[in-house]
């Protein structure tokens, strides 16, 4: 598990291609994806799923029924609509497994729909093309902003027209992060919320010659190669590349990122690399043979 400030956004996360990925926004009691439940992600009500590869939703089970155990409320899952049903008689199963009531909350959202979060951000998901049907998701802030003809009135007075039921503001929406979830590179040209998020959390599961860029793309994946070469594409703030497969360790993905990356998109760019890290400060060396997907 790394800690990781974007942008002043307190981010946690831990993420291996194929072994297992999970984000999560503390302030935000939200978290993306859980393919094995660190404990500490216990504590997030709300988890948006971006699709059923079992890194990515292999510790559903768990994170409903140690929230139970805790007697914490009932945890909120937002699911590509296509994995409702089969999500229903997985926790069926575990109901029977388990003998107790694994008490969840299930939203379906696809694109072109909205979940409205408790701290009034509203989640959005959007298509990623992945080998397997994937979504990543935006979260927007909205903000009243008052119009200009308001402009230089008193508070009293703009509580009086606001009392005569006189709309004062307009809501401005801001695309504060976007997740995308496994993909190919595409979700940056198709997707224009990918492209101006504030923050933008985006895998790049390959990075040098040891996997192609097209072996990357028939896996359903971004190569670092592509990234480099729609740099001027980015307009975030601060993006984080995830999910990099277990063969790299964590020097080889830093030196990949400060050679091929230009130097404006490059200082705005951290890897997520601690679970890379070998030798002191690792936790376990991680598998050679795990073949991300
Ligand atoms: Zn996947």
């Amino acid at each position: 598990m790394e800690r990781i400030a974007l942008n002043g956004l307190e981010l946690r996360a831990l993420s291996v291609g194929g072994l297992e990925t999970c984000h999560w926004l503390p302030r935000w009691r939200v978290a993306f994806d859980i393919g094995r439940c660190p404990l500490e992600v216990v504590d997030c009500r709300t988890v948006l799923f971006t699709h059923a590869h079992m890194d990515h939703l292999g510790g559903i089970a768990y994170h409903t029924a140690t929230r139970a155990l805790r007697r914490q409320p009932p945890p909120v899952y937002v699911v590509p609509h296509h994995c409702t049903d089969d999500l229903t008689r997985l926790f069926e199963v575990w109901r029977a497994l388990d003998r107790s009531d694994m008490p969840h909350r299930l939203v379906p959202l696809g694109p072109g729909e909205e979940h409205v979060l408790p701290n009034q951000l509203v989640a959005r998901p959007f298509a990623s093309p992945h080998s397997a049907p994937c979504q990543g998701y935006a979260l927007w802030s909205r903000k009243e902003k008052l119009k200009p003809e308001f402009h230089g009135l008193e508070g009293r007075e703009l509580a009086r027209l606001r009392k005569e039921g006189i709309v004062l503001g307009d809501v401005v929406e801001t695309p504060e992060l976007a997740f995308t979830g496994d993909t190919k590179i595409e979700v940056l040209e198709q997707q224009e919320v990918v492209r101006h998020a504030r923050v933008l959390l985006l895998e790049c599961t390959f990075v040098d010659e040891r996997v192609s860029v097209d072996e990357a793309r028939a896996k359903g994946h971004v190569h670092l190669y592509e990234i480099a070469e729609r740099a001027e594409l980015f307009r975030n703030e601060a993006i984080l590349l995830t999910h990099f497969s277990a063969r790299y360790r964590a020097h080889e993905i830093r030196a990949a990122l400060d050679a091929r990356l230009p130097p404006d998109l490059r200082a705005r760019v951290t890897p997520l690399v601690g679970a890379h890290e070998r030798g002191e400060g690792a936790a376990a060396p991680l598998p050679d043979d795990i073949e991300p997907r």
